[in-house]
């Protein structure tokens, strides 16, 4: 008989989950603003809200926290960190900060200014946020592809040449601070881009002067979808895939919490030492001196290992392969979800399951609430709420996918959970067509809404 596959990690330390009643979850929900960002976690099963710093750290991470240099300047565990980046990267410049926003905030302090135009594939939110707070203009350039949820294709997540090369012509590069390549692109579904495609985003950017930023969340996860799917890459390590894809980036920003398995942290790499000494003096200002950044010693210690581990290949087969199990779950149920699955989520079309609910009330959060009340089991919406209004008109934009995204933490939850997830959604699915309305909003914020946002029952 064949071995079936099994984790390539043991459980050495645990935490209580929490159930609850369905009437529990009606009232916490509504006390909530039916915003499942406002829920406490003891209200919560299982927390798919996001993977970000909700991941498990290993006995090494541990150990080496017990490790950390906690001096002020020229650390030890800065310098640990330094070599790892340089390892995975091959960047040797690079600035510490609490985690990826705070790196977005520093780089883009230096580079980016009123009018400038920013392309990339589906910038990720607090990137936008960013860029629009400084009047910038973030152009998507993701393929059209990517907004069909029913086509499966290996790199979905890649960027559209033409698109950007006309952006490209359109405006001189002193208007183009840098491309934004998002790895894997988190927006579109956690769906990876193919090294042709990065090689082709670098070529463009090289021949219109212009610098090339990888958003690099979850780099190690678009590695291994390199490695499985793309031609030419199954001989190679995952640290080798990641070097060659780094190869082609000027710079990198990174929120550690993703697939360097850490709880808090980020950076900022370059290749070249001018831009990293142009952002030291907003790192110092923001985040901390240039050695540190926003982070402790020891958190500079177990991210350093955390970038070893996050790019194990057999690690990383578990993982993906978990969020796989998941897919094939609502496979068998009929659920529609953006295909392929991704690298670290399950993304559900929440249109073509709540066909009842008007788009102006906000479709895929109403699944989320339905979802959370069901099972206790929380998602995050990545629909109309998180497009949030156009800067000049203040109109809601209306993205075409309408997704709940079911966000894996690493190394935390089993298959059986895996089980319980589908089958709470299941049971939504089989009374979807009793869901004729959605929620109107109550409150917001001007910039960044779906966080803080209070909805109501329309
Ligand atoms: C999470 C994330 C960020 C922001 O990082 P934080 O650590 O949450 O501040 C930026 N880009 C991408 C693609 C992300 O997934």
């Amino acid at each position: 008989m064949e071995l079936p596959f099994a984790e390539s990690y043991k459980i050495k330390m645990v935490e209580s989950l929490r159930r609850s009643t369905r009437e529990q979850r009606e009232q916490w929900i509504k006390e909530a603003g039916y915003n499942l960002f406002n829920l406490k976690s003891d209200y919560v099963f299982i927390d798919l809200l996001t993977d970000s710093g909700t991941g498990a750290m290993s006995d090494k991470q541990w150990a080496a926290m017990m490790e950390g240099d906690e001096s002020y300047a020229g650390a030890r565990s800065y310098y640990k960190l330094k070599e790892s980046i340089k390892e995975i990267t091959g960047f040797d410049y690079f600035l510490p900060t609490h985690q990826g926003r705070a790196a977005e905030n520093v780089l883009f302090s230096s580079l980016v200014k009123e009018g400038d135009i920013l392309p990339g594939n589906s910038h990720f939110d607090t990137t936008k946020g960013h860029i629009e707070f400084r009047k910038a203009i973030a152009l998507d350039c993701t393929i059209e592809e990517a907004k069909d949820t029913t086509l499966e294709l290996p790199f979905k997540g890649n960027m559209d040449l033409n698109k950007l090369e006309s952006v490209l012509r359109q405006y001189p590069a002193e208007k183009i601070p840098c491309i934004v390549l998002t790895i894997t692109n988190n927006t579109a579904g956690g769906q990876p881009v193919s090294m042709e495609n990065i090689k082709g985003v670098s070529a463009l950017a090289k021949k219109y002067g212009v610098k090339l930023l990888f958003d690099s969340a979850r780099f190690a996860e678009n590695a291994y979808f390199i490695k499985i799917r793309e031609k030419g890459y199954a001989g190679k390590t995952i640290p080798e895939i990641c070097r060659e894809m780094f190869s082609h980036a000027d710079f990198m920003t990174m929120s550690s919490k993703k697939d360097a398995i850490v709880n808090m942290g980020g950076f900022i790499a370059f290749r070249d030492e001018a831009t990293w000494q142009g952002c030291q003096m907003y790192n110092i200002m923001y985040e901390g001196f240039i050695t540190y950044g926003g982070m402790s010693g020891r958190d500079m210690s177990a991210l350093a290992q955390g970038l070893k581990e996050g790019t194990d290949f057999d690690y990383l087969q578990t993982r993906i392969s978990q969020v796989a199990y998941l897919a094939s779950k609502l496979d068998e149920y009929g659920i529609p979800f953006q295909r392929p699955a991704g690298g670290h989520a399950i993304f559900v079309d929440a249109k073509k399951i709540l066909t009842n609910v008007p788009k102006e009330q906000f479709v895929a959060q109403t699944l989320g609430i339905e979802l959370y009340i069901e099972g206790g089991v929380r998602g995050v919406e990545i629909g109309t709420l998180l497009a949030d209004r156009d800067p000049v008109t203040r109109e809601n934009r209306f993205p075409s996918l309408e997704l709940l995204r079911l966000a894996i933490p690493r190394r935390v939850y089993t298959n059986n959970h895996m089980d319980f997830i589908a089958a709470a959604l299941k049971n939504v699915f089989d009374r979807r067509d009793s869901i004729t309305s959605g929620y109107i909003i109550k409150k917001e914020l001007p910039i960044m809404r779906h966080f803080t946002v209070e909805l109501e029952k329309a």
